[in-house]
């Protein structure tokens, strides 16, 4: 390491080291290296997605997002940062609790009958940052999928193997409000390695800090110096800084209560003549976990298959009992969601469902926001203003 050079004392290792761009390089060849498959935001269709890094230079540095109700647009940057950018259309559970598993096949051949179980054999995945609140995210899949009775084999076996390095935000999103949730924009939750990424008059840097024995050493690996003042001053300014400019917050109540209380609130009248039921939130809510089962067969008869789907509370079918569906009106379907998301989920889980990043906002096809809707149930609860109340006409 670098000699501390800004009249520093000794520095002490809770400090924390920096590491250049070309940091960044050596990362992800360390992982790959490692045996890892690297899994981290680029640019592709528009967005920034996350896929399979096979070198950092596929970062999407110089690139920024535009977010608002129901549009996502990238933007070029002005500076070289490669994560001042708030949460795309994916999050880990793409990974973790994959969309589509095979579970098993049957072939028929005459009389015989052979199923075939389908293991899953996933990679041992390395994601490069993840976001303080979908780290959250990851913790309540953890508990929601690994955390009772019935774990959940095939999340088990992929989150067992991952590499969590998380990148602090300093840029979010205008639908960001991990802030309100309590749930970002700094790092709060168990993990390998944090960063957080500073490009100003001193250049382009990460400030980094091993978490874990594993991150550990991985970092002894970079090329790192010690971390000196202005670097983590300037990286906490800039977590400061977003947690600021926070686009977005819920309502500063008891949100388990307050969904408890609105059940006949007129307000769910009012979102059921707006939602499309397209289900878009649950896809890319980085906790809904909710699955179907599937069996298909080829037109010969002789192969079947059956898959594991992600289904969601917003489809008719998903709360078909003998003689129909229990939630038939987009209004029982679009409360259950929210209601379970922000206050049953306590009961269920020990948490809230939902963790400020904002996507179910974006995604919306007709920009229906989670916070607006909560806002609005709070309204509905408190007394009128003095002066404010109607005049019986
Ligand atoms: S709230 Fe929006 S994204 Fe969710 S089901 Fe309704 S229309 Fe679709
Ligand atoms: S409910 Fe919306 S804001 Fe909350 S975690 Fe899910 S997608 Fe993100």
């Amino acid at each position: 390491m670098d000699a501390v050079t800004d009249g520093e004392t000794a520095p002490h290792p809770a400090d924390g080291t920096v590491m250049g761009k070309d940091g960044m390089t050596v990362l992800v060849e360390v992982l790959r290296r490692r045996g890892y498959t690297v899994v981290g935001p680029t640019v592709r269709d528009d967005a920034i997605v996350l896929a399979e890094l096979r070198s950092a230079d596929e970062l999407p540095y110089g690139w920024g997002v535009e977010l608002d109700a129901g549009r996502y647009r990238l933007r070029a940057r002005s500076d070289g940062m490669a994560f001042a950018n708030a949460a795309g259309p994916q999050s880990w559970k793409t990974f973790l609790h994959p969309a589509r598993v095979r579970e098993w096949s049957a072939d028929r051949d005459g009389d015989r009958l052979s199923l075939v179980a389908e293991p899953d054999e996933p990679p041992r995945y390395a994601f490069l940052g993840v976001r303080p609140c979908d780290l959250r995210a990851v913790e309540i899949q953890d508990r929601v999928l690994t955390g009772g009775a019935h774990r959940d084999p095939v999340y088990a076996g992929r989150r067992s193997g991952a590499l969590l390095i998380v990148v602090e935000c300093t840029e979010p999103g205008a639908t960001c409000f991990c802030t309100s949730m309590g749930t970002g924009p700094a790092c709060g939750s168990d993990c390998d390695l944090v960063l957080t990424e500073v490009d100003d008059e001193d250049g382009h840097r990460f400030w980094v800090r091993g978490k874990s024995a594993e991150g550990a050493e991985i970092l002894a690996e970079l090329p790192v110096r010690a971390a000196d003042t202005r670097t983590r001053e300037a990286a906490r300014a800039g977590v400061a800084g977003a947690a600021d400019a926070m686009g977005r917050a819920m309502p500063e109540t008891d949100l388990r209560a307050l969904m408890a209380g609105t059940l006949d609130a007129p307000r769910w009248d009012d979102v059921a003549g707006r939602c499309l039921t397209c289900g878009n939130c649950t896809m890319v809510c980085p906790t809904c976990f909710c699955t179907t089962t599937e069996d298909v067969t080829d037109l010969t008869g002789d192969h079947a298959e059956r898959w594991r789907l992600w289904d969601s509370c917003f489809d008719l079918d998903f709360s078909q009992l003998h003689g129909g569906p229990v939630r038939e009106s987009s209004r029982s379907r679009y409360r259950q969601w929210l209601t379970h998301k922000l206050g049953t989920w306590h009961d269920q889980f020990g948490s809230s469902g939902c963790v400020g990043c904002g996507r179910c906002i974006v995604w919306c096809p007709v920009g229906i926001d989670i916070t607006e809707e909560a806002a609005a149930l709070h309204d509905w609860t408190r007394p009128p203003s003095p002066g404010t109340e109607e005049t019986p006409g």
